[in-house]
């Protein structure tokens, strides 16, 4: 067996791995590429024939994950994708929303190019090309071990880090005896809210780990759910909103899980929580419909019906989104994109960066050069919409949400192997893979690569 790394090496997005072995193909995810540059990236030719590829496992719904899967069906994929039930249903969304992004998105380029004289683009994939993805999908449970074909076998996992979300064991008959090839996929925080802890992989010939958090730990969950109380009694008090930019999938969910906890234990009481995002409501709407996915805490919570259960109020149309600014006080609204780079969030700070009463409360991480960062880092002014904004609001920042695991989470992770795997290490920044098998070397002395991009290695 061979395996080849395509994407998600020395970076953190774009997770593509090629497995080859005689007669089979294999893809495990087909992620896009994000931040500067990656639309170039995500246009680049697939070094595979995508009709040759018999078979594609996703690992989770996040779009580093699955994010080029239309395209490749579009250029000539027709093997099975094979994933996780709820994984399956919320991939649907995201591409339906991510072809959506692409074609208004190349719309307003071109509109540009054509007064520039410049070269017109075709949008990547369109929402026609995600509908002939969708007979493809092939859904699994957790914890069954499969056959794929003669010699291949795999099984999913729960990995903890969205609904879903699987680490995939693979073992696969090369020459005389029976190999086993791991891959950790995003490996969820212990006690992350809604989903299940990770499961540790106990034995393994070769192991490929995600290792975004390898060079640092969070912050306390519990320390942040604290603040969240804080800021959201103090902004009430002065008679303001509270406004949280939060992608649509994961973090999203996660906060209504722990806001609702936060009424039930009485620690908050009667608030109103407006949740500004047709594809986050889609995908709310998934996770409930897979409580079995639920760890048992979320399923009591989902249970118990109570009067003071959380107000959550979902805003689909745009006319609802705007209407939102005319409540001065006393609502939280949790609305997309995550960064401040556009989505409905932006009206939002529009209307609230400029009042001291209100107060904004960032959840996740903020790349440079977004608006967000921009904030976060203590702008007196942002524009916004076209729009100088003074900001004036309380900015806080709280660090203890990430649904991934951090460095001692990862490393308790390998430390449960029983044997000595050799390991390839992926998903992220470069620096900060190479930091982590720095330290996998100290502690564990086992064979450790840092692939490069299109870097191959025989299994
Ligand atoms: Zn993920
Ligand atoms: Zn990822």
């Amino acid at each position: 067996m061979k395996i080849r790394f395509l994407g998600g090496a020395r970076t953190v997005t774009g997770s593509c791995f090629y497995l080859s072995r005689e007669k089979n193909k294999i893809l495990v995810d087909c992620g896009m590429y994000q931040g500067p540059g990656a639309d170039e990236i995500n246009r680049r030719k697939f070094e595979f024939e995508p009709s040759d590829i018999d078979c594609l496992f996703l690992t989770h719904s996040h779009l580093d994950h699955v994010g080029l899967v239309p395209r490749l069906v579009k250029e000539g994929f027709k093997g099975k994708i094979i994933t996780t039930s709820a994984a399956a249903d919320i991939v649907e969304l995201i591409l339906y929303d991510s072809a959506h992004i692409q074609e208004s998105d190349t719309e307003w380029y071109n509109r540009k190019a054509l007064r520039a004289g410049l070269e017109l683009k075709k949008p990547i994939y369109i929402r026609r090309d995600v509908d002939m993805v969708l007979p493809l999908f092939n859904r699994k449970h957790y914890g069954k071990i499969e056959t794929l074909c003669k010699g291949l076998r795999y099984r999913f996992v729960d990995a903890g880090h969205i609904l879903g979300s699987s680490t995939l064991e693979i073992w696969y008959k090369d020459g005389p005896g029976e190999k086993k090839m791991v891959f950790s996929g995003d490996i969820g925080k212990k006690d992350n809210p809604i989903v299940n802890d990770p499961v540790f992989v106990e034995e393994t010939d070769y192991l490929t780990i995600e290792s975004t958090y390898g060079n640092r730990n969070h912050k306390s969950r519990k320390d942040s759910i604290d603040e969240l109380v804080d800021v959201i009694k103090e902004t009430f008090k002065k008679g303001g909103n509270v406004i949280i930019p939060s992608f649509a999938l994961g973090r999203t969910q996660d906060l209504l899980f722990i806001l609702n906890k936060l009424v039930k234990e009485d620690r908050l009481f009667r608030i109103n929580v407006y949740i500004d995002s047709p594809l986050a409501e889609g995908i709310t709407r998934v996770y409930n419909a897979h409580q079995e996915y639920f760890d048992e805490e979320a399923k009591e919570l989902f249970n118990i019906e109570s009067r003071d259960a959380l107000r959550i109020h979902f805003t689909r149309r745009m006319e609802d989104s705007i209407a939102l600014n005319r409540i001065k006080r006393e609502a939280i609204i949790i609305a997309s994109s995550g960064m401040c780079e556009g989505g409905r969030v932006q009206h939002h700070l529009k209307h609230n960066l400029w009042r001291k009463e209100s107060s904004i409360i960032f959840v996740g991480f903020q790349a440079r050069g977004t608006l967000g960062r921009q904030i976060v880092d203590g702008a007196k002014i942002v524009e916004v919409l076209g729009e100088k904004i003074v900001v004036r609001a309380g900015i806080h920042t709280l660090g203890g949400f990430s649904a991934h695991a951090d460095q001692e989470e990862l490393l308790n992770w390998i430390s449960k192997f029983r044997n000595s795997p050799e390991i390839f290490i992926v998903h992220g920044e470069e620096k900060v893979s190479l930091e982590f098998q720095s330290l996998i070397d100290e502690r564990f002395k086992y064979k450790t690569h840092v692939p490069s991009r299109g870097e191959e290695f025989e299994i």
